[in-house]
């Protein structure tokens, strides 16, 4: 818990950085703030701060150090991997994606159809998982015409977990580069990029407990990406910019730290408590939708469908009674629309239209779970009761 009076259900938003990163951070302000690439000895103290953060950072990912370009966060990773793909690749002009990523791909695609170029939109099977089937008759046609398929790892709305494995071996096998958003999973998850089959994936610190405003993109071998940010020869030459030092540095410890819980964590048993948490909701709410029940999910999120009621008015009175949480969709107008995310997973718009995500930290206590099922149960009986019968 956050601040006093508030269960903090929104990690999926952002995650409080750890003491350690902002003392990490202040003293990198104070002391630490000369430029990396300056020759004398205060910038290549700044150098040696930011190459240690990127072996913290490269051991959490399983990549080499040279892997990784630091990035202003997880939106310009994903850009970097779509347009630096495309630039990269002249000769291949087509892009693969689903309706259900971040909008960090989503609307870099949507902009490449307006500007004319073709998007290949990924069909989603029963369980919210890519059709494996449509996506290898894909591949099958048009392999040589792909720059690049972009994948989230989990979804943030849903945790939705897709097969990576799967759709990563059949690009290979087609000689195609794979992108995968993994800005959910890096921290909450083991991530070994060297035996993935994935060629480009996307991270950010501030959803695992680091800063916001920094982030990176790993990119393997032979996937060269085209810059989009160009100047100086930072990154090796891929991404201009003096480097973000407190930033780097309070990943770097974000980065160690989030080793160190993984290094204990009991995954099966957060999985449990997921469940455990659902079926108490469950309990007190008996016509409550679990999002992709069916499916591999992350073990921090659970998105409930309340039908006939509007997320809007349950994300106020939760948050009246102190519980923070969010529902994955944009506020237009004063009202919430159905969060085209679910809608394209399969979810029914009357579920949608109800839906909240509520997601936990490795921190979250059964005691703050416990009065999360309780606030849940008054605020949905208070709704209904208002409700014309
Ligand atoms: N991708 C996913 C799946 C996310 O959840 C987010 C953050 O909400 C982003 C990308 C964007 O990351 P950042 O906020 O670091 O730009």
């Amino acid at each position: 818990m956050t601040a006093p009076d508030f269960i903090y259900m929104d990690h999926n938003a952002t995650t409080q950085p750890t003491e350690e990163v902002v003392a990490a951070m202040t003293a990198s302000l104070r002391t630490g703030w000369h430029n990396p690439s300056s020759i004398h000895r205060l910038g290549q103290a700044a150098r040696q701060k930011v190459e240690l953060a990127r072996a913290s950072v490269a051991e959490l990912l399983g990549c080499r150090d040279r892997d990784i370009i630091f990035t202003s966060g997880g939106t310009e990773a994903d850009n970097l991997a779509v347009l630096g793909s495309l630039a990269a690749q002249p000769k291949r002009p087509l892009v693969v994606t689903d309706r259900r990523e971040h909008a960090a791909v989503r609307e870099v695609a949507e902009h490449l159809e307006e500007a004319g170029r073709e998007v290949a939109w990924l069909d989603a099977d029963d369980h919210g998982r890519i059709d494996l089937e449509a996506f290898e008759r894909l591949l099958a046609a048009r392999a040589d015409e792909i720059a690049v398929v972009s994948l989230m790892w989990a979804n943030n709305e849903t945790g939705l977990i897709q097969d990576l494995e799967a759709v990563g071996t059949r690009c290979r096998a087609a000689g195609v580069r794979f992108h995968t958003d993994a800005v959910q999973w890096v921290g909450k998850m083991p991530t070994n990029f060297a035996e993935l089959p994935v060629d480009l994936l996307s991270f950010s610190a501030h959803k695992f407990h680091g800063p916001k405003g920094i982030g990176g993109l790993v990119v393997g071998r032979g996937a060269r990406v085209e810059p989009r940010s160009i100047g100086g020869p930072q990154e090796r030459n891929r991404r201009g910019g003096t480097e973000n030092v407190p930033g780097i540095v309070g990943m770097g410890v974000a980065a160690r730290q989030a080793m160190e819980w993984l290094a204990t964590a009991n995954i099966a048993a957060l999985e449990a408590e997921r469940d455990a948490f659902e079926q108490r909701v469950r309990n007190v709410v008996p016509d409550v939708v679990v999002n992709h029940e069916n499916a591999p999910r992350l073990w921090n999120t659970s998105n409930l469908g309340f039908p006939r009621l509007e997320a809007e008015a349950l994300l106020l009175l939760l948050s009246e009674r102190g519980v923070c949480a969010s529902a994955g969709a944009a506020c237009s107008s004063g009202s919430l629309d159905p969060s085209p995310v679910l809608l394209a997973g399969g979810i029914a718009a009357e579920v949608a239209h109800g839906s909240v995500r509520f997601s936990r930290s490795r921190d979250t206590t059964p005691n703050e779970l416990d009065r999360v099922v309780e606030v849940i149960a008054a605020v949905v009986e208070r709704l209904r009761a208002s409700m014309p019968a």
